[in-house]
């Protein structure tokens, strides 16, 4: 089986030179989130800025990654661009399986390319750069065509990675596009790459994974693959996927409407999950080695202006997307969130922090606190033609206005007023506004993401207001999910592969060591993640909470400001201690 060590890339993009190296021990970090924290923990600059050239730009598989189903992720480690603190981002796409395929369980990037630069990673790490100067400024989707012409090899396996001008610009929330549906998308990796003139990355290898002989291995296999293709474990997020959650939030007047001025809207109709199905859905498609298929793939039929012919495009969908370019900006029609989310994805942003950001916009200028000066075009919610010209203004960084936008909501906010409506967790909001743990767990947790841990689900489940038991289910929460992103599983299989599984997982492939301390792996996984985020600067402490979220009315009534104010102290606490020095 694999090796105790991580066979780890590393490629240095001023001159070009690359060499495979051993590094780490696979039963101390298993792989994913552990093992990306330790090589920034290694290489990386916790004291210069992200855009320092010898700051890694981190991919990281794990130990289980090809071997079992949904082990289909992979971990970027880098430096934020939007608060230049450590980060991860995770994305699927093929990328895993052709890291795996390539022989390398981590890439480590570093150095500034001198020109515009596609870089290629084949069998046994092979490197080679393609200088691309031509693809500067191009789009997501015309860059993917060229980079299918320039790399024709390996089509099956390869998987491509690549920025469009909003990395380039140096935004602080570009996403990188992984096989054109799947993201790193959250806190800027995208510009991290634009930083160091890396254009594109595309992996194809062609080595072969050797499967353990015996009939532990093919038994563990079996129960798995039973479990997440003939029980209904998974099935919703084949059918409607997340996307059917739009009318249950809805109605409990959780969802976030025209800025988190509203919680439930009646014209959910016209952009539910049921209706992006009926009107909308094209086909389902599935990371490698997933047999789920949650990706949702809707038809977009657009008219060509002055003309009576029509273009089709192909646009992925998801419930966070639908909130953030759908509710979120008051459009209430399945196929204008569609044109909206295209452009979003060929300028290359996150498109949770960039329709949330123009719905800050959008009242703001309703406000009169912008004006077209600012923003060049209308921004009233529920028109959908200002928005599209918009999100090409906030993607190329078209004046100062677009430019301040970019870095993040806050700090448009800052400088023109409105920070007071700044739906702003940390980064800009994900779609719940499900109450006090939710809004604690995304403003303070590591990612500001609404994966960190189920804060969201912990609002809908559990009553009472006992802050020790909320912030011990954040902290516990999070550790488990650790485990599995080191694995580096989907997080929609965390149902099947309870931490028994893994352990059951690992020790078929020989890793029997490791799979007896599962508990203290993933706390010392835990713990470094957050002894690098302190180390770079965060302190949970000082993360405001904009007035907007102690505003919102949803099922429960009011929120409980005091009992908020509480979690979020209590959470800073535990999250201090987490990452106290060794
Ligand atoms: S469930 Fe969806 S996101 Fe998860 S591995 Fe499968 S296709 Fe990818």
């Amino acid at each position: 089986m694999a090796e105790s060590s991580f066979r780890v890339l590393m490629i240095q993009l001023e001159t070009g030179e690359s060499k495979l190296i051993d590094f780490g021990d696979r039963a101390q970090w298993l792989g994913g989130s552990g093992l990306a924290v330790a090589l920034y923990q290694a290489y990386g600059l916790p004291d210069a800025p992200y855009d320092d050239p010898q700051q890694p730009l981190i991919f990281a598989i794990g130990t289980l990654t090809g071997y079992f189903p949904l082990m289909s992720k992979v971990i970027c480690g880098f430096k934020s661009p939007y608060h230049n603190q450590y980060a991860e981002s995770h994305a699927g796409g093929r990328l895993a399986l052709a890291l795996r395929f390539s022989g390398c369980d981590a890439v480590v990037i570093r150095g500034r390319a001198p020109q515009p630069t596609a870089l290629g990673i084949g069998t046994g790490g092979a490197v080679r750069l393609v200088d691309v100067h031509y693809l500067w400024g191009e789009d997501v989707f015309a860059t993917g065509k060229l980079l299918r012409r320039i790399f024709p090899d390996d089509a099956g396996h390869r998987s491509m990675l690549r920025i469009g001008p909003a990395g380039e610009k140096q935004l602080g929330y570009a996403c990188i596009n992984v096989d054109t549906y799947r993201h790193f998308g959250r806190l800027g990796a995208g510009t991290v790459m634009g930083s160091k003139l890396l254009k594109a990355i595309v992996v194809g290898g062609e080595a072969g994974l050797q499967l353990p002989g015996g009939q532990a291995y093919n038994k563990q296999y079996a129960e798995i693959h039973r479990q997440v293709t003939a029980t209904n474990l998974l099935q919703k997020y084949h059918d409607l996927g997340t996307a059917e959650n739009l009318a249950p939030l809805n109605a409990a007047k959780a969802l976030p409407w025209r800025n988190l001025q509203q919680t439930s809207d009646p014209a959910i109709d016209g952009i539910s999950g049921e209706t992006f199905a009926a009107q909308t859905l094209l086909r389902q498609t599935a990371c490698a080695g997933c047999p789920i298929g949650c990706i949702h793939i809707g038809m977009l039929r657009e008219q060509f202006a002055g003309d009576s012919h029509f273009q089709y495009r192909e646009v992925g969908y998801d419930y966070e997307p639908i909130f953030a370019a759908g509710t979120m900006l008051g459009l209430t029609n399945a196929g204008e969130v569609l044109t909206l989310l295209d452009e979003v994805e060929k300028l290359g942003m996150d498109i949770m922090s960039a329709g949330v950001a123009l719905a800050w916009a959008a009242e703001a200028f309703s406000k009169g606190v912008i004006s077209e000066s600012e923003t060049l075009v209308p921004l009233v919610f529920g028109e959908v033609a200002g928005f599209k010209a918009a999100v090409v203004h906030l993607g190329t960084a078209a004046n100062e206005f677009y430019r301040l936008l970019g870095q993040g909501t806050l700090k448009a906010a800052a400088a023109y007023g409105g920070e007071d409506y700044a739906c702003v967790l940390g980064q800009e909001m994900a779609g719940y506004a499900t109450g006090e743990v939710f809004f604690t767990a995304q403003s303070l947790g590591f990612r500001h993401s609404h994966l960190d841990a189920a804060g969201y689900s912990y609002d809908q489940t559990q009553s009472g207001k006992d802050v020790e038991k909320a912030v011990a289910f954040l902290v516990e929460d999070e550790r488990s999910r650790c485990l599995l992103t080191s694995c580096v599983g989907c997080l929609f299989a965390r149902k099947v592969y309870s931490e028994p599984v893994l352990a059951e997982c690992l020790q078929s492939l020989g890793w029997s060591e490791a799979g007896g301390r599962l508990d203290a792996i993933s706390r010392e996984v835990q713990q470094a993640r957050w002894r690098m985020r302190l180390a770079t600067g965060y302190d949970p402490r000082q993360v405001p909470l904009p007035r907007r979220f102690s505003e919102v009315k949803n099922w429960k009534g009011e929120i409980d400001l005091p009992y908020l104010q509480a979690l979020r102290g209590a959470y800073a606490g535990a999250i201090e201690k987490l990452g106290r020095p060794a």
